[in-house]
Formats: C-alpha cells, sequence, structure tokens
C-alpha cells in the first residue's frame, strides 16, 4: 500500500492504514458485547499465528473516515460495552499514528462510557513504557524501543485493558480467557494504573 503522512495537531502524523475486519457484535475479544477492529500489519511473526493473512500491511481494505464513523455509530447501542483494537498489531507504531486520532473521536463521543481494549504481541513494560522492561526479567529479539512513538503514551492514557504479549505456541491454552498463551496478561490500566493484572 502507498503510505502518505499528512501533520495533525498534538504532534501526532496521520498514517493510512487497512484493516483486516470488523466484527459489530463480538463476545470473544473482551468484556461484554463489543466492536472488534482487527488491523493490518504486524512485525512479530509469532510461531502459530492465527491471523497471517494480517500480517501484512496491505492485506483488507483502507481505514477511511467512512469506516470510523461505522465504527462510531456501531457503537453507539447501549448493550454495545465498548471497541476492542487488535490484529495484526494495533501497536505497529505506523498503525498507531493512525489509530490515535480516531481514538480521540471515540472517546470525545463516548467518554468513558465504553471501554477500549487493546490486544498486542509487544509487552507493556519492555516496548511500550518509556521505562525498562529490565526490571521484569523478560528478554526478547526485537529491538524494543522501535514501539515507541509521539502517540504511545496518548493511546494507553485512552486505553482500559491492554492484553499484551507474543502468542507463544509452546504455551497455548485454550481454556484461557480472552488470551491465546499463558504468558499473555490482561493489565486494566485504568482499574490499576497499570500495575496491576484484570480481575478474573
Ligand atoms: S502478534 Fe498476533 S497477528 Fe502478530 S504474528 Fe503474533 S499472533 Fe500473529
Amino acid at each position: 500500500m502507498h503510505r502518505t503522512a499528512s501533520r495533525l495537531g498534538r504532534g501526532a502524523t496521520k498514517r493510512e492504514m487497512n484493516y483486516a475486519s470488523l466484527r459489530t457484535c463480538d463476545i470473544a475479544n473482551g468484556e461484554g458485547v463489543r466492536v472488534s477492529l482487527f488491523v493490518s500489519g504486524c512485525t512479530h511473526k509469532c510461531k502459530g499465528c492465527f491471523n497471517q493473512d494480517a500480517q501484512s500491511f496491505a492485506y483488507g481494505e483502507p481505514f477511511t473516515r467512512e469506516v470510523e464513523d461505522r465504527i462510531l455509530d456501531a457503537l453507539a447501542p447501549d448493550y454495545i460495552a465498548g471497541l476492542t483494537l487488535l490484529g495484526g498489531e494495533p501497536m505497529e507504531p505506523d498503525n498507531q499514528r493512525a489509530l490515535a486520532p480516531f481514538l480521540r473521536r471515540f472517546r470525545e463521543r463516548f467518554g468513558a462510557t465504553k471501554t477500549l481494549w487493546i490486544y498486542t504481541g509487544c509487552v507493556y513494560e519492555l516496548d511500550l513504557l518509556p521505562s525498562s522492561g529490565e526490571a521484569i526479567g523478560i528478554e526478547y529479539s526485537t529491538p524494543h524501543r522501535r514501539w515507541r512513538t509521539e502517540v504511545t503514551d496518548e493511546i494507553l492514557s485512552m486505553t482500559d485493558v491492554l492484553v499484551d504479549g507474543p502468542f507463544v505456541e509452546a504455551l497455548k491454552d485454550i481454556s484461557l480467557r480472552f488470551r491465546g498463551s499463558s504468558n499473555q496478561r490482561i493489565i486494566a490500566l485504568k482499574k490499576c494504573d497499570g500495575a496491576g493484572e484484570y480481575p478474573a
């Protein structure tokens, strides 16, 4: 896909992004009935990836303003608990830049009445926080700092729950709620200020 950029407010750069699919009534990816957006593009290359097509940034359809409007309208009914972003990798740097303006619209329209869940193959402390993840004893071969962009902190500030970590086939466990492998964590960023696991 040809990728272009234009300057927006708050220091963010809007980028083009494709999305693989959209579910407007999803009960599998977070608490309650949700609208789930599967974005395209992921460089984690987890062995046994459940969504290999969506690893390509060119897969799917362009994430346009009209798609944003459709998602926001789908979120409106009271029975919809919130929005889930997964993929693909929502925290790929270019995807962060494409999603940040949309998430501002999401929060402007719904405030705190809807929750935002993000699924990422990144490890929260290691890849997404400014401080080093060495303190928690996790080492991956990814060049960790490349995940942090000018909008990473803003996106995390708008996120209620982060499901983090790569899919590890050896740790696959189909009994886990909302996760594929046992290394992945459900982190309540709002409830625990990023410090704790989501209540079971
Ligand atoms: S993070 Fe998800 S989409 Fe990306 S390779 Fe791993 S399982 Fe596949």
